[in-house]
């Protein structure tokens, strides 16, 4: 569920945050080549700015799309060196999947009985070591943690599309976009708010 639209001061102060976009299936392979093709196609994505990386294209605040009133979208690499401006960058396909998570990330739910992982950011590391496994301290169940409920507050992917300087609940893909993903990827996808990735 979308968070009321913050404050510019709020904003200011916040880390740096993306929309993600990944297959529903956290384990799925989606194809690299497909999506980058519908994100060229959709002009979502203009000229490479880097390794996997690329300046956002003509139609990106289109599919992109700002709730309320539109706000001051910076395009451009500010000079001096700061990311605070859209971009997109493309992760994986990696062999496990990637989660994501932020300063905004809420308490996850197990799938099963509801009950919150109250705890979850002090134990995130260990269930990542763990075989990425989460026991749910209610019901006993072992749950993936690329399967927990994150709702949209995070995101697992072996392939992960990353529309970056985007608050959380400020932007949502559009139809179009989520459709088109599918269609050519085979695949259904979804989306979550979360910290800038940087893979070394
Ligand atoms: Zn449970």
């Amino acid at each position: 569920m979308p968070v009321s639209r913050p404050y510019g001061t709020m904003r200011a102060m916040a880390d740096l945050t993306s929309l993600f976009l990944a297959p529903q299936d956290p384990f799925a392979d989606a194809s690299g080549h497909a999506v980058s093709q519908v994100l060229r196609e959709l002009k979502i994505i203009g000229d490479t700015l880097g390794d996997d990386l690329y300046r956002a294209g003509d139609n990106f605040s289109r599919h992109v799309v700002f709730a309320g009133c539109s706000p001051h979208l910076v395009m451009e690499p500010p000079e001096g060196g700061s990311r605070r401006f859209c971009h997109v960058a493309l992760h994986g396909p990696f062999a496990q999947p990637k989660l994501v998570t932020g300063p905004n990330t809420v308490k996850p739910r197990c799938p099963h009985c509801r009950k919150r992982f109250d705890d979850w950011r002090e134990h995130l590391q260990q269930w990542l070591r763990n075989g990425q496994q989460v026991r749910c301290g209610h019901c006993g169940t072992v749950n993936s943690v690329h399967t927990i409920d994150w709702r949209e507050h995070a995101l697992s992917g072996r392939y992960l599309i990353e529309l970056r300087n985007v608050f959380p609940g400020e932007a949502t893909p559009s139809d179009v976009f989520l459709q088109t993903l599918e269609q050519e990827s085979k695949m259904p996808w979804r989306y979550a708010w979360a910290a800038y990735l940087d893979i070394d």
